[in-house]
């Protein structure tokens, strides 16, 4: 190890920042944010700075650089452009034994600026001890993706019960309780802005862990769900708040429409269970339940991740009514919905101005719908998005038709939306199930109707379309 990290309490001590360009500003910026008291010294300031040095946030010092300045600091910065200035910089620190750090040159400094996660109280600081700063700058952004924006709250939360937990549980008991606080339902109050909320659930943990043995877990622990959606199919398009959840998760029970590549997003040693209904499989949602029952009233932490976004044909409204009924915690985190992947990524709007003014998400499965309801989704001006409807398409044209859509109505049918293997097929009502069948267009797919349907990027299918009709070939 190179350095060692600690983190230095700087509130009203005395630091020099010498220069007055940007980098400079980025150092002064860190520093006053530790409470320190700035003086910066440098000819002229960049814009920003003097914005600083008129609200006597710091101290400046319109001069060059002399050794002199460094009285009575206990720590320098040499942020200036040129060398031989850090370089002296540095080496009268060094004749002082004041820690200094020269901005980009570990060689000549005695402590060096991390990569900062900055979630007050909490801190996370990440160093490449000068080797590769911009492999730091990366390890910080992926974790600054899977730290909750709310995490400062929470620790400044357990900060304010610390007292009172010590004085109610004894020692052996204790850090099974804050683990317990962390990783359960008061933790993810707390992330969700509800500290009211979080504050009852911590009193009860608390009576609960008295009631117990100090060692042991408290009986019966209850676990909990996470009702997470997975987005179209694309693991970039995952929400944080989603990440951060598959990385607590003990067990993972997926739907068909998870792929491999959103699975290895998940903690590694979480247990998988497949529970994708085949179709014509009967019981599997009471099956889900039933395991989601189990595995919450055994303790775990369980993420049920569903394709797109779990309130949109995923039958998480069900799931959740089972998880209320027996007073199971549960948070839902929405996932981008197949609609929504997949006009993105054929470039297609479901609304705009002029073109369409309201859109519908409506199962392809047939399940009827009022004769009016279709004369609505007959009109170009409105956008109708048919899930589940490959195996449905000439029921849905005929439908369409029946209800006063034009044969030029267009249309769009987009599979597997988000992953590689996207296919878009654009066309008319007249051309479409003749063509989706000619190039075998599978399910999961989308069909996209309305005038909007027009606007998708270029067809990808012409090279699966039909054969030119016998008559041209004559
Ligand atoms: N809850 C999911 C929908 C589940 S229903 C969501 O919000 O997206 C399953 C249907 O979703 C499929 O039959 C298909 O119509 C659609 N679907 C899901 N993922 C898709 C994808 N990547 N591309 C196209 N359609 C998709």
């Amino acid at each position: 190890m190179d350095y060692l990290p600690v983190f230095l309490r700087l509130e009203a001590a005395p630091v020099v920042v010498v220069g007055g360009g940007e980098v400079a500003l980025r150092k002064a910026q860190w520093l006053l944010k530790a409470g320190a008291q700035v003086t910066l010294i440098a000819p002229e300031l960049h814009a920003a700075l003097s914005h600083y040095a008129l609200d006597a946030a710091l101290t400046h010092r319109a001069c060059h650089f002399t050794p002199a300045a460094l009285e009575g600091a206990v720590a320098v910065v040499a942020a200036t452009a040129d060398r031989a200035v850090n370089a002296a910089v540095a080496a009268a620190a060094q004749a002082r034994r004041i820690p200094v750090n020269v901005v980009d040159d570990a060689q000549l400094s005695s402590f060096i600026f991390p990569a900062i996660i900055d979630r007050s109280p909490l801190i996370v600081a990440v160093s490449s001890a000068g080797h590769a700063p911009v492999l730091a700058r990366s390890v910080r952004e992926q974790i600054e993706a899977l730290l909750p924006a709310r995490l400062g709250a929470l620790a400044r939360f357990m900060g304010r019960y610390r007292a009172q937990v010590r004085h109610a549980l004894r020692a052996a008991g204790r850090r099974a309780f804050w683990e317990r606080i962390v990783r359960g339902p008061v933790a993810r109050e707390v992330l969700r802005g509800r500290e009211t909320a979080a504050a009852s659930a911590l009193r009860r943990e608390l009576r609960t862990s008295q009631l117990t043995t100090p060692a042991g877990e408290p009986a019966g622990v209850l676990g909990e769900v996470y009702l997470i959606g997975a987005g179209p199919g694309d693991p970039d398009l995952l929400t944080l708040r989603a990440l951060q959840l598959l990385q607590q998760a003990d067990v993972i029970l997926y739907d068909r429409l998870v792929g491999e590549e959103v699975l290895e997003r998940a903690r590694r040693d979480a247990e998988r269970i497949f529970v994708g209904k085949e179709s014509g499989e009967r019981g599997q949602q009471e099956r889900i339940h039933r395991l989601l029952l189990e595995l919450a009233l055994a303790g775990k932490r369980v993420a049920r991740l569903k394709g797109g976004d779990p309130f949109v044909f995923g039958r998480g409204g069900e799931e959740l009514e089972v998880l209320r009924a027996h007073g199971i915690p549960f948070t839902v985190v929405p996932g981008i919905t197949a609609a929504l992947g997949a006009a993105a990524s054929s470039g297609l709007p479901l609304t705009q101005r002029g073109v369409a003014h309201s859109v519908t998400f409506v199962t392809g499965h047939g399940e009827g719908g009022a004769a009016l309801e279709w004369r609505y989704f007959a009109q170009p001006e409105h956008t109708v998005v048919f899930y589940m409807g490959v195996a449905q398409l000439p029921a849905i044209i005929a439908r369409l038709r029946a209800a006063g859509a034009a044969a030029s109505h267009p249309v769009a049918l987009i599979e597997r939306a988000t992953l590689p293997e996207q296919r878009l097929l654009r066309g008319t009502l007249a051309d479409l199930a003749e063509r989706a069948q000619a190039a075998q267009v599978q399910a999961p797919a989308l069909l996209i109707v309305g005038a909007v349907a027009a606007l998708a990027s270029a067809d990808e299918l012409s090279a699966f379309s039909l054969p030119p009709p016998a008559r041209a070939l004559a």
